[in-house]
């Protein structure tokens, strides 16, 4: 079955599209968490970007490039927060790959990542377990 977004690619459901090439294609978020929050989303339905092929990656995040600047032009954003989800673990909602792009404002009252304590011990354990996993 496809997903909402290739719906949307395929013109089934309506949506705010604010760029579209080959194989990417840009949208205005329907729930934004500042005016200006897009998805730029591959063509090529995959559940996310692990699952995607490298080359739609890199097109997107070229499109990211061209297009971030623009969104803080128009709403006037002092920067923004590229985030993609990956697994329900993280929050993922959509099981095709998506790149948000949030702006950002000073001030915007939004959080930041809380941190938690952690010792060198365990840091020097993850970075080596890490290394042995790739
Ligand atoms: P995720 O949590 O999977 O990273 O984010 C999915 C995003 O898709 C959410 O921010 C949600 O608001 C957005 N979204 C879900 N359904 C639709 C839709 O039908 N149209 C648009 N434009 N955005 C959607």
């Amino acid at each position: 079955m496809n997903s909402i977004f290739t719906k949307i690619i395929n013109r089934e459901l309506p949506a705010n599209i604010v760029y579209e090439d080959d194989n990417v294609i840009a949208f205005l978020d329907i729930n934004p968490v500042n005016p200006g929050h897009t998805l730029v989303v591959p063509k090529n339905e995959k559940s996310n970007m692990l699952e995607s092929l490298e080359e739609d990656v890199i097109n997107i995040l070229k499109v990211v490039r061209t297009l971030a600047p623009a969104i803080l032009k128009t709403v006037g954003a002092d920067g923004f927060n590229l985030i993609t989800n990956v697994g329900e673990g993280s929050g993922q909602t959509v099981f095709h790959t998506h790149f948000h792009i949030i702006p950002r404002f000073n001030n915007d009252g939004h959080k930041q990542w809380t941190v938690m304590e952690v010792t060198s011990d365990e840091l020097n354990k993850i970075e080596k377990d890490i290394k042995s996993n790739i």
